[in-house]
């Protein structure tokens, strides 16, 4: 069946997993009311999560996960050498994610207090494309599913697929959420990239900027903003640092 005069093609997908709460991958298996259309349209051949099947032949890898191992950093390899397209899944491996946080605090020490004389093997925290070139990035912390559906109907018909440039705030116009600055609560969503739908305004919670900076986010600006509204840098430089996809300066 040729749908815009393209053939689509079934293509193989592994998923794998790095340093991660596995969130991610559970999001794949959710919405259900789409699961069998989405496993009709692709090939699942490794999916430790949900799947038996084991095939290191395949076209797309998802990879979730940031890297923090030695160990991950040579299967993370081994991967992109299979893989025709790379992706990476999730915020933790866009991004590094909340794993993330652990850069700042000192490993030696937080080892021996929380292992004693039994240290675990642990390396700083790195996004996927800190080790291997990156195809795609899907941010979110977990990913959205309708997106994800989108993006492998792109991958299907080989078409290029442009994640939302502008922030979190046009979805949650969109939704009619009252904004939160309104009762005086700290919210990311001018300078979040979009995509999710703005679910956390909606829930009442502000933006933490999960899928990073929506394109030329003006951050600067954005403080300023911010301080007028009373909230202090550090105050915002714990928000915006929390998943690992701003720059923040202190
Ligand atoms: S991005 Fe969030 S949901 Fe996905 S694996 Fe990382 S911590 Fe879990
Ligand atoms: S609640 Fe947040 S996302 Fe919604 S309009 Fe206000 S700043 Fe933007
Ligand atoms: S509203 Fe912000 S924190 Fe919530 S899902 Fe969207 S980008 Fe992530």
């Amino acid at each position: 069946m040729k749908y815009l005069r393209i053939e689509p093609r079934r293509p193989k997908v592994g998923i794998f997993d790095f340093t991660s709460c596995e969130g991610c991958e559970l999001q794949l298996v959710n919405h259900e009311e789409s699961l069998a259309d989405f496993l009709a349209c692709v090939e699942i051949v490794n999916f430790r999560e949900a799947s038996a099947a084991r095939d290191d032949t395949y076209d797309i890898a998802l990879v979730e996960g940031s890297i923090s191992r030695a160990d991950e950093v040579e299967r993370l390899k081994s991967i992109r050498a299979k893989a025709k397209t790379l992706v990476a899944f999730g915020s933790c491996a866009c991004f590094g994610g909340v794993n993330r946080l652990k850069n700042a605090c000192d490993l030696v020490a937080a080892n021996r207090e929380v292992y004693g004389a039994h240290p675990k093997e642990t390396l700083p925290v790195r996004a996927v494309k800190e080790i291997v070139p990156v195809d795609l990035e899907i941010p979110g912390c977990p990913v959205n599913k309708p997106e994800v559906e989108r993006i492998v109907q792109h991958l299907m018909m080989d078409l290029p697929f442009q994640l939302p440039v502008y922030p979190v705030c046009v979805e949650c116009k969109q939704r009619f959420t009252t904004c939160l600055y309104e009762r005086g609560e700290l919210c990311l969503g001018a300078i979040s990239r979009a995509g999710c739908d703005a679910p956390c305004p909606a829930g009442g919670l502000g933006c933490w900027g999960c899928r990073g900076p929506a394109l030329d986010a003006n951050v600067e600006a954005f403080r300023s903003m911010v301080r007028e509204r009373g909230f202090s840098q550090r105050e915002l430089d714990e928000r915006m640092s929390f998943f690992g996809g701003f720059e923040v300066r202190s």
